[in-house]
């Protein structure tokens, strides 16, 4: 994308110094024993996957998660080289793409890695995998408990076994019950890891932590952590960890451009349905940003704010799929064109900030983030 094209009507703006920051800081609370496998899925949640591998490389990264065939086939075909772990799922059609694009597939149960050992068997090859363990989330992975089905799958000779992990799901949480049953993930895991080593196997590389495991448990000592949120400098929701502290910086900031500028009277209203209606006259701009962006709809009415001139506009009425409007008779100075900053640093438009009023995670405003949206690096 052509830069002055890119800075046209909204887009986004990431900020690398910040994510080598994260890094660093994730780095200061794990063992040095440890490496780090960042979560580059969703697009790097909403950040560009390119960009931020590229990032991740040139710091000394080798090793990435993705969740999908397709993250993992786009990071080779823009010559990111390392070791690069789909968690998810692929599809039998496809296998032949994971060996091809030199990628590492999560055995996501027994019965499938049977499948696949028998396939690369028929084509006498040798699929790079790593074993996903089930030990509470109840997603994918093999339970913990199948000891024999877990063993039988280190005696497969067409999948090479690399690694093996499971997933905590309230390592977030900070009640006596939360911990008691995350300790019992881990505990889980480290019995099933054991086990395969008494039967005389390499488990491989094991890894359990995102990133509510690194900030509560630092102490679990694995091969690898897979930060995904806190590698983009926020925390899921409010900070709710009772464990190291980091100095994170969000490496995303959403901007768009002032497109329309009007008065209007007292008892006019304002977008669809309309929704606000002014009690005095007033001085309003439209933005060129919406829904169809990934700006949640439902911040309509309920308080949302966008920052200006280094001041707050509320928006007003309806947002848009492509449009939002905002009030700003306090700030006469503001001209069509001036930059509107959605996502920043100011408290009332940090991505928190969104995600309360929206009653949902930041990870979910994060990587909704829309396809439409150039993304502009700082280096
Ligand atoms: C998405 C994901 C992560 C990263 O999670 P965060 O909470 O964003 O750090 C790690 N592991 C798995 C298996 C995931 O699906």
């Amino acid at each position: 994308m052509k830069q002055e094209l890119a800075q046209d009507r909204a887009w986004i703006e990431i900020d690398l110094h910040s994510l080598e920051n994260n890094i660093k800081q994730i780095k200061r609370v794990i063992s040095n024993q440890t490496k780090i496998m960042p979560v580059i899925k969703a697009n790097a949640y909403g950040h560009g996957i390119i960009p931020v591998a590229k990032k991740l490389y040139e710091i000394g990264i080798r090793d990435f998660a993705v969740a999908t065939l397709e993250e993992g086939m786009m990071l080779r075909e823009n010559k990111i080289e390392g070791n690069i772990l789909i968690l998810g799922y692929t599809d039998f059609s496809n296998i032949t793409l994971v060996k091809q694009y030199d990628l590492i597939q999560t055995m996501v149960s027994y019965d499938y890695a049977q499948k696949i050992n028998q396939m690369q068997c028929r084509q006498n090859e040798k699929l790079k995998v790593h074993i996903k363990i089930n030990t509470g989330m109840n997603r994918i992975g093999e339970n913990y408990q199948n000891k024999e089905e877990i063993l039988s799958m280190y005696q497969m000779e067409h999948i090479n076994i690399l690694g093996i992990y499971s997933h905590l799901c309230v390592s977030d949480g900070v009640t006596k019950e939360d911990q008691r049953f995350t300790k019992q993930q881990i505990q889980n895991f480290f019995s099933c890891v054991q086990q395969i080593k008494e039967a005389g196997y390499q488990p491989g590389k094991t890894h359990i932590q995102a990133s509510y495991g690194i900030l509560n448990y630092p102490d679990i000592m694995c091969d690898y952590v897979r930060p995904g949120i806190m590698m983009y400098g926020v925390y899921s929701n409010e900070p709710n960890h009772m464990g190291k502290k980091v100095d994170i910086k969000p490496v995303l900031s959403l901007k768009a451009r002032v497109t329309s500028i009007r008065e209007i009277q007292e008892g006019d209203t304002i977008s669809y349905g309309r929704t606000f209606e002014a009690k005095k006259k007033m001085k309003i701009a439209s933005v060129g940003i919406g829904y169809a962006d990934g700006y949640p709809r439902n911040l309509s009415n309920q308080g949302g704010k966008v920052g200006i001139n280094g001041k707050y506009a509320a928006i007003l009425g309806r947002i848009c799929m492509d449009q939002l409007i905002i009030d700003v008779t306090a700030i006469p100075e503001v001209k069509q064109g001036d930059i509107v900053t959605l996502i920043g640093e100011q408290e009332e438009i940090t991505v928190h900030a969104i995600a309360k009023r929206t009653n949902t995670i930041t990870n979910e405003i994060l990587c909704r983030l829309g396809s439409r949206l150039p993304i502009i690096v700082k280096e």
